[in-house]
């Protein structure tokens, strides 16, 4: 939610009564010179985001500061001006390097006044040890003015909330376990207070074997249209996941979403294959075969079989896998497959011609419904000036058909990589072929 998008001064919980739901956003500011070096993750922030994420908050920012009171007070007033609610943990220890009471009360404006009740109460934690209180411990009874203290169950230092017209801020303190259990009595109750059934869900857009540039440049309206901040795409080898966050109560959020993924996928073309986390083009490939009453068999050689382990990955494969070849050699591609000697000779392994008869042959052998066959040049070693390492063909035939899907392509990267997007083409093609 953009900070301009309403008026603050309503404060928050007219913003969440309000009919249009906004999602509530925070930030979170973790403090700590330790979390700037190497031997110490800021695991808490990571605690911190899953809460919020439950309750439908959209996370802004997150923040790392030293012990550094300059900077604290900086980060705690530009954040506390641009979200709902900012999360702070850490320095809230007794010695002089703890500087985050004293950092948000001056980003504030506002005083730290000592309470006796807790100071006692932090003595009487001591003294349950058989201890007395260090005199730096003191510190940690100071309360930001207008702040109520928030029990710390598990540790001396107590945090803090305060709400301000801005922003609603909780100190907490930087020990995992402690902030663990603080999260538990006052940041959950507090959110499920305020958040009134809010939640947040992902979904997903799945597309195969279109460059990350052109379905960026395919969703552009989608971003307009719904905000960039909820898309984000997801790239890996001609394999992309444009996920988009949707966040409401459970029917809005539900119809949002359809909406949202329909209107991606509809962008994205027919290169958008799944709208399910789990499915894998295999497994799309899988439902089109069976709902066609259709079996596919496969005539490898550069994947070796890749694409047959692909598709029997899919439970009850045995509905539209009828079976594979790897045909490395030139002489199986011609006994097993049929692929003629003379073609071979001219035009080499790795052809339009060789490919297209190999995937024929596949369909004939094997007596499948359809057949999809590769031949490539994987690499590292075998290319040459006509045909470099990522040259490959692929070709989709069909029982009682002359007409044969072919596509050359020229893939980038290593072997492993190669054959892997060899693949995913070669899926992506017979779910074409599936699709006419
Ligand atoms: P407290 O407010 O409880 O005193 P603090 O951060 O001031 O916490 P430290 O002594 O700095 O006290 O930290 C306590 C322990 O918690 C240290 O081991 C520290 O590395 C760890 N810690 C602090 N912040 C984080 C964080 N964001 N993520 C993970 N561990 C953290
Ligand atoms: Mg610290």
């Amino acid at each position: 939610m953009a900070a301009e998008s309403y008026d603050r001064t309503e404060g928050l919980s007219n913003l969440l009564d309000s009919s249009k739901i906004h999602a509530m956003d925070a930030a979170i500011l973790a403090v700590g010179s330790e979390l700037l070096g190497t031997d110490r993750l800021d695991t808490n922030s990571l605690l911190l985001t899953r809460t919020l994420g439950a309750f439908g908050v959209e996370l802004q920012r997150k923040v790392v500061t030293g012990d550094d009171v300059e900077a604290i007070v900086q980060e705690v007033g530009r954040l506390s001006r641009v979200v709902d609610l900012l999360l702070i943990t850490g320095g809230l220890g007794p010695t002089a390097d703890d500087l985050t009471r004293e950092g948000v009360a001056r980003a504030l404006e506002r005083r730290l006044i000592a309470d006796d009740e807790m100071l006692d109460d932090i003595r009487r934690k001591f003294e349950r040890f058989g201890m007395s209180m260090p005199e730096v411990n003191r510190r940690q009874a100071e309360l930001i003015e207008g702040a109520s203290w928030l029990i710390n169950s598990r540790g001396t230092a107590p945090g803090m909330q305060i709400d301000t017209d801005d922003c609603v801020l909780f100190l907490f303190p930087g020990v995992p376990t402690e902030l663990e259990r603080m999260i538990e009595s006052s940041l959950i109750p507090w959110l499920e207070e305020h958040s009134e059934g809010l939640q947040t869900e992902t979904g997903i857009v799945r597309v195969a074997c279109l460059s990350e540039s052109t379905v960026e440049e395919r969703i552009q309206p989608a971003y307009e249209e719904f905000g960039r901040e909820r898309i984000s795409v997801l790239a890996s080898p001609a394999d992309i996941q444009v996920r988009v966050l949707v966040t409401g109560r459970a029917e809005e959020r539900a119809r949002e979403l359809e909406a949202m993924t329909d209107r991606i996928a509809g962008l994205v073309g027919r290169a958008a294959y799944s709208r399910d986390a789990d499915g894998t083009l295999e497994s799309v490939v899988g439902e089109l075969l069976s709902a066609a009453g259709k079996k596919v068999a496969t005539a490898e050689s550069c994947t070796g079989g890749l694409v047959a382990e692909r598709l029997t990955r899919v439970p009850g494969s045995s509905e539209f896998f009828e079976g594979a070849t790897v045909t490395y050699s030139n002489r199986l591609k011609r006994e097993l497959l049929g692929v003629k000697a003379d073609t071979l000779d001219r035009h080499g392994a790795v052809s339009r011609e060789v490919v297209e008869q190999m995937a024929v042959g596949v369909v004939a052998r094997l007596n499948s419904d359809l057949g999809v066959a590769i031949s490539g040049v994987a690499g590292p070693s075998g290319g040459t000036a006509a045909k470099p390492v990522g040259t490959v063909h692929v070709a989709v035939a069909e029982a009682g058909s002359e007409d044969v899907d072919h596509q050359e392509l020229h893939l980038p990267g290593d072997r492993r990589r190669v054959r892997r997007l060899a693949s995913q083409w070669a899926l992506e093609m017979l779910r074409g072929r599936l699709l006419r």
